[in-house]
């Protein structure tokens, strides 16, 4: 089953409630980035919550990445995503393993570290993007999501976001809900909301594991409630770097940097999200040097 998002509203949309099963996405990053079981916990986790965020912008064109530093052992964690749930990931360090809490959950917290924050950017069609940042308050990633949401956004909002690794660090399965208290909402919705939350169990990631069907979970969490799904949309790994984006990234580097380059005989750039390599040669760094920088100035002399 493709990973994918569905969201419903509730109660005259005084309350939104999205179930997402990222298990295929996930696989895809584990991949890509050889994370192995606390890491690959904490990547899924993260991208889970970005598939959230870029789900609820408004627009097609609307982007957003989540920016996740907690100074703990996996590092730096970014994930870009947008309206359509195009997501790309990237982590400092994948190869991190830490023992299983004593509740026998993985230790994302401890992988990801509280010394930190969880920034959101997103480009909205505006000038500036928007930022909002929090202190991390657990580096668990669910809590410093419904954290951001509250004290960034003033959305009340209950977010589960889970990872099931095996022994064998395959993922089992992964995904969230998110369930978000929109203006005029009542007391009762909030007592409707934490008892959907009370039967939660072992965790989003087990109740995904038995049940990956996102609607058929929906509607299992949701009860009797009467809902109306607004959106379904099927969630991709895919990264949007290109030959001409790695020439600016080049550019950028300076004229020095890309005469050593030359000395050296050429460069392979590899893309952090995806691993794409692109080789520029001895005479395409020329070119890009004359093109872009010094007009054949290689030595990096002001003409
Ligand atoms: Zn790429």
């Amino acid at each position: 089953m493709k990973s994918n998002i569905v969201t419903a509203m509730l109660f005259n949309s005084r309350v939104r409630v999205s179930v997402m099963n990222t298990t295929e996405v996930v696989k895809e990053a584990q991949k890509i980035h050889g994370t192995c079981h606390t890491a690959t916990a904490a990547l899924g986790r993260a991208i889970t919550a970005g598939v959230m965020l870029g789900d609820s912008l408004k627009e097609k064109d609307y982007k957003c990445s989540l920016i996740l530093n907690g100074g703990g052992p996996v590092g730096r964690i970014i994930v870009d995503s947008n309206n359509a749930v195009h997501v790309r990931a990237d982590i400092d360090h994948p190869v991190v393993n830490l023992p299983l809490r004593a509740d026998g959950k993985l230790d994302v917290g401890g992988a990801v570290g509280v010394n930190g924050y969880l920034r959101i950017i997103k480009d909205i069609g505006l000038k500036e993007p928007y930022i909002g940042t929090v202190d991390l308050v657990s580096g668990e990633i669910g809590e410093d999501l419904t954290s951001y949401f509250f004290y960034s956004e003033q959305i009340p909002s209950a977010v589960a976001v889970g990872v099931l690794v095996n022994p064998q660090n395959e993922v089992l399965a992964s995904g969230g809900f998110l369930a978000q208290l929109l203006p005029d909402h009542k007391e009762e919705h909030i007592e409707f909301l934490e008892g959907i939350i009370g039967t939660f169990g072992k965790g989003i990631s087990h109740m995904l594991f038995d049940t990956p069907d996102t609607e058929e979970l929906l509607s299992r969490l949701l009860k009797d409630a009467e809902y109306h799904i607004n959106s379904k949309k099927e969630i991709e790994y895919r990264c949007n770097c290109s030959r001409q984006k790695l020439t600016a990234a080049i550019i950028s580097m300076g004229r020095q940097e890309i005469a050593s380059l030359i000395e050296e005989g050429g460069a392979e750039l590899t893309c952090h999200f995806c691993n794409s390599k692109y080789y520029f040669s001895k005479e395409d760094l020329e070119q890009i040097l004359q093109d872009a920088i010094g007009r054949g100035n290689p030595d990096g002399k002001e003409e």
